[in-house]
C-alpha cells in the first residue's frame, strides 16, 4: 500500500465508509468471484460474501485481527478472507465506484460510494430543482451510407454560417438548435465509438439517428448498430438518407427494417423515419423536430445546481494547453476554478470552451465543453465529477490510483521483448503485460483492437494500463510492479519517465505504426524476435476489384486509403484480418501507365507475385525490409 500520511487515511477510510446503501445494492458472490471496494467494513464484508458476519469475525482473529463488525479493513485484508471462504475478490474497477460527496455534520465530510446511474439518476430530486435538457444524439449506421455527411449537413443547415466563433475544430460534440431548443450531436459517428463508451460504462445517448442509405437498405452493420442501441435501451429515430438518388428506394428500408423489428409509424409501427438527403440538405428540420419529439417522451431533466458530474467524450495532449478533454456535463452545471476528479487525475478548471471555441463561465446539463486544465489526458468514456473542494479531489484521485497498483501487484518479474521470445520457449511466460500510451484516444483503441486480436495458445496479451500522453514515471512503476513492456506510440516518456525506466528497468518499446507494434509483439509471442530486421510499413490499399489485363493475368483494382503502395515492396494481403498471402509487388499501375508509388486517396492497379485470387474488400499492407 502507498504510505499516506494519518489525515489522508482517515480522510479514505470516512469517504468510502458506507453511505446508507444497502445491502441489496451489493453485488454477490457469482462463480467464486466479487469485486470489493478499496476500505470496507466487516459487516459489509460478510454482506459481498453472503456469510455471516461472526464467520468474517472469526476468520479474522485467526489472522491475529479483532475487529467487531465496523471495522474498516482495507482490499488486501478482504481478499485473503474471501480466498479462505473459497471466493477470489478482486478490486472494484476504478470506474464503478464513484464517489459522490455529501457533507456531514460539523467539519465531517463524508464521501459515499455510488454507482454511475445513481451518480446521474434524478431519483429522489425534487421537482422543483429538476430543469428539462436537451437531448444527446448519436449518428449510427452502415459505412458509406451518410453518417458524416448527414452530421456536417446539420451542423451546416443549422449553425448560421458567419456567427460569432463561426464553426471550429470539431470538439466531439456540436450543440444545433431547432425551434429554438437545443440538441447535442456526439460527432464520432459508428456504433463502435457509442460501444466503447458503453464498455467503459458510460451512458450518455439519449437518442440514436440510425442512417441507412434509400439505394442500398439494410445492411450488416445497420442491424449491428441496432443490435447495440436495443442493448443500451436508447430509442432509435431512423434517417432514410440518399432520397435523392436515382433508385433511392425507402419502401425497402422501411421492409428491411420492419424485418429487424423496428416498424415504421406509417405501417402502423412505432418508430419514426424521416427521409433525408444529407447531400441536398433536405429533411434536415423534420429529422430533429422528430428527434425533439422522441426525446420528449423521454422526459429528460437535471438539476443543474448541483456539483457538475458527466463523461469525457475526447480527450488529448496539445502543445501551450497541456491536457485538453472534452466532457459532456450531464448533471449539475461546471465552473471554471472547480475541482474535477476524472479517473485517478484530479485538477482545477482552468478554462471552459463551447463547441465554436468561445469561452464560457460555466456548462449546465447537456452541454459539451473544453476544459483545460487538467494534469494528466483522461480516457473518453470516463466519468468525471466535481468535488468541493482540493483535498477530497486528491483523496479521491489517490485511492484510485491505490487500486491500480494493488489490481497489478499479482504480478512480479520484469520482461523485456528480447529475452520475451527465450521464456516463452521455456513455457515461462503465460501473460504478456502491455501499458500502452499513444498520442490520442483514436491510437489507444487502434493499438487495442490491433494488439487483442493477436491469438496465441501460450500467451495471452493483456492491456494493463491504457493512456494518452507521454510515458510518465506512474506508467513506468505500473509496469514494473505488472511485468509489463510499455507501448509508446507517437509519444516519448517525460524526463522523470526516461529516468524511473532506467532505475526500474522497464522495456519502453517506442512505434508510430501499429503495424510494427503488432508485428513485433506477434514475433516475440512466437518465439521468433529477431531484431535485426526491421520492416517499415508504408501503406495500406483496399481491393475494390479484380481487373484481368491480358498476357499479365489478375490484379488488385485498388484504392490506397493510407500512406502509400511502392513498386518492388512487400505485400501482405489481408482478408478479414487474417493474412493470406504476402509477397513482392511485381507491378503497379494507374490506369494503363506503370507507376512507382501511388498515394492515399488515389486508385491502382496492384500486382502481388504468387498470387491472382482478390477479392472486393481483401486489404493489402505494403511495407519494406529494412536491416535495422
Ligand atoms: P459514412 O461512412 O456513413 O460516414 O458515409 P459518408 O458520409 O462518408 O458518405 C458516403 C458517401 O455517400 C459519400 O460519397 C457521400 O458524398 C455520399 N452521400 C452521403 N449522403 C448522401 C445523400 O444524401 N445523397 C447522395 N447522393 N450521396 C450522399
Amino acid at each position: 500500500m502507498a504510505v499516506l500520511t494519518p489525515e489522508q487515511e482517515a480522510s479514505v477510510r470516512t469517504q468510502f465508509a458506507p453511505g446508507g446503501q444497502s445491502a441489496d445494492a451489493k453485488p454477490k458472490v457469482t462463480e467464486g468471484k466479487v469485486e470489493l471496494p478499496p476500505t470496507l467494513s466487516v459487516k459489509e464484508l460478510a454482506e459481498y460474501l453472503d456469510v455471516k458476519t461472526v464467520d468474517i469475525i472469526k476468520e479474522l482473529m485467526k489472522n491475529g485481527v479483532m475487529a467487531n463488525i465496523n471495522q474498516q479493513i482495507d482490499f488486501d485484508t478482504a481478499y485473503l478472507v474471501a480466498g479462505s471462504f473459497g471466493i477470489t475478490a478482486t478490486p472494484m474497477a476504478m470506474d464503478s465506484a464513484i464517489a459522490e460527496e455529501v457533507v456531514g455534520e460539523g467539519e465531517a465530510t463524508q464521501v459515499k460510494l455510488m454507482t454511475r446511474s445513481e451518480l446521474f439518476s434524478v431519483d429522489g430530486e425534487s421537482p422543483e430543482n429538476l430543469k428539462t435538457r436537451p437531448p444527446v444524439v448519436a449518428v449510427m449506421g452502415h459505412v458509406d451510407h451518410g453518417k458524416t455527411s448527414l452530421l456536417d449537413a446539420i451542423r451546416e443547415t443549422k449553425v448560421a454560417v458567419g456567427e460569432a466563433g463561426g464553426i471550429t475544430q470539431s470538439i466531439g460534440a456540436y450543440v444545433v438548435e431547432e425551434n429554438g431548443r437545443r440538441i447535442v450531436f456526439l460527432d464520432t459517428p459508428g456504433h463502435e465509438a457509442f460501444t466503447a463508451m458503453r464498455a467503459r460504462g458510460a451512458q450518455v445517448t439519449d437518442v440514436a439517428v440510425l442512417v441507412v442509405a434509400a439505394d442500398d437498405g439494410v445492411m450488416p452493420q445497420t442491424i449491428e448498430a441496432i443490435s447495440h442501441v436495443k442493448a443500451a435501451q436508447v430509442p432509435i429515430v431512423v434517417a432514410i438518407n440518399k432520397i435523392d438518388k436515382e433508385g433511392a428506394n425507402p419502401d425497402r428500408v422501411k421492409q428491411g427494417l420492419s424485418e429487424q423489428g423496428l416498424i415504421p409509424e406509417d405501417w402502423g409501427g412505432q418508430t419514426v423515419m424521416v427521409p433525408v438527403s444529407a447531400k441536398q440538405k433536405t429533411g434536415i428540420s423534420e429529422l430533429l423536430e422528430m428527434i425533439l419529439l422522441v426525446a420528449d417522451l423521454q422526459d429528460l431533466k437535471a438539476n443543474p445546481a448541483k456539483l457538475a458530474a458527466g463523461t469525457v467524450i475526447d480527450a488529448h495532449l496539445e502543445k501551450g494547453r497541456g491536457a485538453v478533454a472534452t466532457v459532456l456535463v450531464q448533471s449539475g452545471t461546471l465552473h471554471i476554478g472547480d475541482n474535477l476528479v476524472v479517473g485517478h487525475i484530479f485538477g482545477k478548471v482552468r478554462a471552459l470552451l463551447d463547441d465554436r471555441g468561445r469561452k464560457m463561465k460555466d456548462a449546465g446539463p447537456a452541454t459539451p465543453a473544453v476544459v483545460t486544465g487538467l494534469p494528466d489526458v483522461p480516457t473518453a468514456g470516463d466519468i468525471f465529477q466535481v468535488v468541493s473542494s482540493e483535498k477530497v479531489a486528491r483523496t479521491i484521485a489517490g485511492q484510485r490510483a491505490e487500486q491500480y497498483r494493488v489490481a497489478t501487484l499479482a504480478q512480479t518479474r520484469r520482461v523485456t521483448l528480447a529475452d520475451l521470445s527465450a521464456q516463452v520457449g521455456k513455457g515461462a511466460v503465460k501473460d504478456l503485460n502491455l501499458v500502452l500510451k499513444a498520442d490520442s484516444n483514436g491510437s489507444v483503441e487502434a493499438l487495442k483492437g490491433s494488439l487483442l486480436k493477436i491469438q496465441d495458445p501460450q500467451v495471452q496479451i493483456k492491456i494493463v494500463f491504457e493512456g494518452v500522453g507521454p510515458v510518465t514515471e506512474s506508467d513506468i512503476l505500473l509496469a514494473a510492479v505488472s511485468n509489463a513492456l510499455v507501448i509508446a506510440f507517437n509519444v516519448k516518456p517525460d524526463a522523470l519517465g526516461q529516468k524511473a525506466a532506467e532505475r526500474e528497468k522497464v522495456d519502453i518499446r517506442s512505434y508510430d505504426v501499429v503495424y510494427n507494434v503488432t508485428n513485433d509483439i506477434e514475433r516475440a509471442i512466437k518465439g521468433l524476435y529477431e531484431p535485426t530486421f526491421v520492416q517499415i510499413w508504408e501503406g495500406r490499399a483496399e481491393v475494390l476489384t479484380p481487373i484481368k489485363i491480358p498476357k499479365l493475368g489478375i490484379i488488385a483494382g485498388s484504392r490506397v486509403q493510407e500512406g502509400k503502395i511502392t513498386s518492388g515492396s512487400t505485400a501482405k494481403l489481408l482478408r478479414d484480418n487474417k493474412p493470406i498471402h504476402e509477397g513482392q509487388i511485381t507491378g503497379l499501375k494507374r490506369f494503363k501507365d506503370d507507376v512507382k508509388e501511388v498515394v492515399a486517396g488515389l486508385e491502382c492497379g496492384i500486382r502481388i507475385d504468387g498470387y491472382q485470387d482478390f477479392q472486393e474488400g481483401d486489404v493489402i499492407e505494403s511495407y519494406q525490409v529494412k536491416q535495422a
